[in-house]
């Protein structure tokens, strides 16, 4: 099936009910039971709903993976996978990665006796020099969050399988229309469904897929016992945001590259970080594995002193200043105060996110529109 049917059928059944061509929202806590454990598989909304059993379905579709688990947010599925891990078990993660995943890994789990090394992935030597039998999970991120680079996650996963390591990689950036890791051999894909699979800025959530049966026993496990489930609301947005991501995609990407070419001729911009640019150091890795290059991008101003940074941060008018990305809306970030705030400086600047880099996720709207606003707030 071609991915734009997918995206569109994926999880949609006609209501058993009333055969609603929508999956209703099942506003409900209980389920009622004929008899102690007679049901229609169905007991307590924590561990299965009607509404989220349908996302569930169309996560795993879009992602060609056979099962898709909803969480309350994106990090609430960061959280789940790492909650698979015992104390003492050592995580390979990259070094440039979306603040929070640094901040959940840093300041809530190492206290439990997790270890986590942060590695440049673009290397995947990088990653097999941490290596150890303590060594459970690879975590990574491509395109990377701001910066833009690529990871092989095809590299990734050879190594990952060669020593039965987990890997998960967070495909926010991408979303299934342009990349699908577990065709390219990782076993776990996570998403901010926030970002490009709800795509309305209307929601918080976030999903796991993944292949193995027994993975997902574990992870549903997760899920159940500690809750962090979204709720049929939630779930009703992200299905009905699903049925129109291929199209939102594809003009993020036709507008995404406008603006990149755009900002990189501007005589105020030094340098663009953008994944479709041919000299771009991880663009035949990312033409390998994307079927496109998206509309996220970082940019840096040739005076990036922090007034003339903050001024054009404050100029834009259709690019409103926010955190987030993925949504219809062209959105305006300072990555070293908003998003990356989290990441100590110093490692921040080691890592190359520079306080002057400014990040952009281009929306849906006129490119020239954007343009004309972008052009305007450089100056
Ligand atoms: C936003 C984001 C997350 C966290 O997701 P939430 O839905 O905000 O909890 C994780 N990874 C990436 C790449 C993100 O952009």
């Amino acid at each position: 099936m071609k991915i734009a049917t997918k995206f569109i059928h994926a999880g949609a059944e006609p209501d058993p009910s009333t055969g609603a061509i929508m999956t209703p929202i099942y506003q409900t806590s209980t389920y009622v039971q004929e008899a102690p454990g007679v049901n229609k598989g169905f007991e307590y909304a924590r561990s299965q709903n009607p509404t989220r059993k349908a996302l569930e379905e169309a996560y795993a579709q879009i992602e060609n993976g056979k099962y898709g688990l909803a969480f309350s947010s994106g990090v609430a599925a960061t959280d789940a996978v790492i909650k698979l891990l015992e104390p003492g078990d050592e995580i390979i993660a990259a070094n440039d990665m979306y603040g929070g995943t640094y901040r959940l890994f840093t300041k809530i789990f190492e206290k439990f006796g997790l270890k986590f090394h942060y590695v440049n992935m673009q290397d995947t030597n990088n990653i097999k020099a941490l290596i150890n039998a303590k060594t459970k999970l690879i975590w990574t991120e491509t395109p990377t969050n701001p910066l833009m680079n690529i990871v092989d996650i095809t590299a990734v996963a050879t190594i990952a399988k060669t020593n039965n390591i987990l890997l998960c990689v967070d495909n926010t950036f991408a979303s299934p229309y342009l990349q699908n890791p577990l065709d390219l051999g990782a076993d776990i894909v996570m998403h901010s469904a926030t970002k490009y699979l709800g795509g309305h800025s209307d929601v918080i959530q976030g999903c796991l897929v993944m292949n193995d049966a027994a993975l997902r026993e574990k992870l549903y496990f997760i899920q159940k016992s500690c809750g962090a489930v979204p709720g049929p609301m939630d779930c009703f947005l992200v299905l009905r945001g699903i049925k129109t991501l291929h199209v939102r995609m594809q003009r993020h990407c036709e507008n995404g590259k406008k603006i990149a070419h755009f900002l990189r001729n501007h005589p105020k911009v030094k340098t663009v970080y953008w994944c479709g640019f041919e000299d771009h150091p991880g663009y035949a890795i990312a033409k390998k594995q994307m079927r496109d290059f998206g509309g996220m991008m970082s940019f840096e101003l040739k005076n990036d002193n922090a007034e003339e940074v903050k001024r054009v941060l404050s100029a834009t008018h259709l690019f409103s200043l926010a955190e987030s990305l993925g949504g219809v809306e062209s959105l305006i970030n300072h990555p070293a105060t908003m998003t990356h705030a989290s990441i100590p400086r110093e490692e921040r600047i080691k890592n190359g996110l520079n306080d002057g880099l400014i990040r952009l996720s281009v929306g849906i709207e006129d490119a020239d529109d954007l343009i004309d606003d972008l052009n305007n707030a450089l100056g």
